[in-house]
């Protein structure tokens, strides 16, 4: 799979129906950048591989941006081994890290770049962030 392909157009209800459990109470929210979107597929397919669809193991917290990455906060409702453990905690920091490298709005991997804009922190390519620039009021 290329993450230089568009995103594709989930909502959290495609989310919520693909991994019901998982998504079962997201109770911080999930307000999940569009272009990040098969970011975060792919990290619940992962993170499913390792039992976490299983009914009362895991659940997904919250899903945001912040300072321009990917955030994705879990828990697990029962013990399971440190490995599982340990590789759930894997598979979300490689995730973290590669929104990094993917345009928030578009999903393409093309010429992408981690700005700060004043306080906003932004991982855009550079035609996301030059038509963002039209809508920001200039003095
Ligand atoms: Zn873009």
């Amino acid at each position: 799979m290329s993450y230089s392909e568009k995103a594709i157009e989930y909502e959290f209800k495609d989310f919520q129906k693909r991994w019901p459990n998982m998504f079962k109470k997201v109770y911080c929210g999930f307000n999940l950048p569009r272009g990040w979107n098969t970011v975060v597929w792919k990290l619940c397919d992962r993170l499913e591989s390792l039992g976490c669809e299983e009914p009362d193991v895991f659940q997904v917290a919250q899903v945001k941006e912040k300072f321009g990455g990917l955030r994705f906060y879990y828990g697990f409702d029962k013990e399971v081994d440190n490995e599982t453990r340990a590789s759930a905690r894997t598979y979300v920091e490689f995730s973290e890290s590669m929104s990094f490298y993917v345009c928030q709005t578009c999903g393409t991997t093309i010429d992408v770049c981690f700005t700060s804009d004043n306080a906003w922190y932004n991982t855009r390519c550079t035609p996301c962030r030059s038509q963002s620039k039209k809508y920001h009021i200039s003095f």
